[in-house]
């Protein structure tokens, strides 16, 4: 018998988890530990609350979850309760599938400001992380600016710009909800450094800011290249940039008919954030101009400023560094060789490559941190059979008095969550880890 511990129930550790049962069958016991009593990591956390057909694949999780030999031991934090060397001891291998929670920090003069986030702060806010759920930010001046040009900008544009009725069958939660109802935001501009043939925005996310009820979105014409110049871009980018052009096709009188307008400022790097002295909260984004040359963001020497009341910023994520796992500090995540960070300790998804790709992305990369853990047993490298495993864990834990949440006790809050719903939504999610574990006794 094997003995496989994974850190993190978000989809690489689910799909890791489903690879090694596949492999192993019934000679392998998997423990898949999150420091939340909740599963499935950015499914529920990072997803947006109106894209609900991407969590649906929570129950292609849930099946692997529900096989005997997989096991959830959530509410335990791995490097505070229990540390890897301590893992070490007890499973044959450890697969580190923590994501990338933190923000990649925007290091410009006023970052600190009132009312100034990071999308890692602000998506966990309206999607209910305990962490982030007393964010409070404030809507109530005219001017949002979200930072980046990537999808995580655009899921933040759309969620401030969106109608109550448009969060019909949606599960964000009700404090963002009732703070959206009063918002008094008017325009929201998704700032980029470079130009519309570098946007990381997919089609589908970008086609849907073309179909808000109550928000416009404006493209300025003289940003766009020549037409001709799509023809060389690969076909998913190019799908993007048609949506910019018909964006900036768009009439005035139509501009005109919706009270939020949602304007792209590209060739803008941000080089200040604009404070009030009487309560620091940032009036302004100062931007310089930029070309972009040989790919890159070249400053003019050009600057402006960009009104803005509430600052997101959605310029990437980074992992947690663990103690006794060798870090990447540039890179932000963990050094690792294709998946090996060192004997018997490996990683996988955002934790292994950063914040990349799509949700399926971490499945051939559960595979593969699957196949390559098999290719270290037989070479012989994960040493002999018998450590103690789950035992020897739930010996720890008790020792411990650590209050592990099963997931059969997930099942628990699953059902009240699903019980406090409002009308047409899935669920009313828990936002303090007190009240999960309450649901859950
Ligand atoms: P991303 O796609 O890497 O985009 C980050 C953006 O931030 C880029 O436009 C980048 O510009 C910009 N940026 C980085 N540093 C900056 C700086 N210092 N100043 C100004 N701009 C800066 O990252 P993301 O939006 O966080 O998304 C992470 C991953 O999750 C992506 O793979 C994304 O597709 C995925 N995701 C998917 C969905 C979906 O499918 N519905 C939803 C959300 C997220 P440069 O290119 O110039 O560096």
């Amino acid at each position: 018998m094997r003995h496989i511990a994974i850190i993190g129930s978000g989809p690489a550790g689910y799909y890791t988890a489903e690879a090694i049962q596949k492999l192993w069958g019934d000679d392998v016991r998997i423990d898949i530990f999150d420091m939340l009593p909740v599963p499935y990591g950015l499914i529920r956390f990072g997803v947006a609350p109106d894209h609900q057909s991407i969590k649906g694949v929570s129950r292609r999780y849930e099946k692997t979850a529900l096989n005997e030999n997989v096991r959830f031991v959530g509410n335990i934090c791995i490097g505070r309760d229990v540390t890897v060397p301590e893992l070490q001891t007890l499973y044959d291998a450890i697969v580190l599938a923590t994501g990338a929670p933190n923000d990649r920090e925007l290091t410009i003069p006023g970052a600190d400001s009132g009312n100034v986030f990071g999308s890692a702060a602000f998506v966990g806010w309206y999607n209910g992380h305990p962490q982030f759920a007393e964010l409070n930010p404030d809507l109530s001046g005219k001017h949002a600016v979200v930072i980046g040009m990537g999808n995580v900008a655009l899921d933040v544009a759309r969620i401030l710009a969106k109608t109550e009725q448009e969060f019909a069958g949606a599960d964000i939660v009700a404090h963002a909800l009732d703070a959206l109802r009063s918002s008094n935001v008017e325009t929201i501009t998704i700032v980029g450094r470079r130009g519309p043939h570098q946007i990381m925005m997919t089609p589908k996310e970008l086609g849907e800011l073309g179909a808000l009820e109550r928000a416009s979105p404006r493209v300025d014409k003289t940003d766009l290249p020549d037409e001709a110049e799509d023809a060389l871009l690969e076909p998913g980018l190019r799908k993007s940039v048609t949506h910019l052009r018909s964006f900036a096709a768009i009439p005035e009188d139509m501009h005109a008919e919706k009270p939020i307008e949602v304007a792209f400022d590209m060739f803008a790097s941000p080089s200040e954030i604009v404070s009030d002295g009487s309560d620091g909260s940032v009036t302004a984004l100062r931007v310089e101009r930029t070309e972009v040359k040989t790919g890159k963001a070249v400053g003019t020497g050009e600057f402006y400023d960009i009104p803005a009341d509430l600052l997101v910023s959605c310029i990437g994520y980074r992992t947690s560094p663990i103690p006794d796992v060798p870090f990447d500090e540039r890179m932000g995540r963990f050094a690792n060789d294709g998946g090996r960070i060192l004997n018997g300790i490996y990683c996988v998804g955002w934790a292994r490559r950063g914040p990349s790709g799509t949700i399926g992305t971490n499945r051939p990369d559960g595979y593969a941190v699957a196949d390559l853990i098999h290719e270290d047993k037989e070479a012989g490298k994960l040493g002999r059979a018998g450590k103690a495993g789950r035992e020897g864990f739930d010996a720890l834990a008790t020792e411990r008095s650590l209050d592990v949440v099963t997931f059969r006790d997930w099942k628990k809050i699953e059902e009240a969550e699903e019980k406090a719903a409002r009308e047409g939504a899935p669920r009313e999610k828990f936002v303090d880890i007190e009240a999960m574990i309450r649901a859950a006794n």
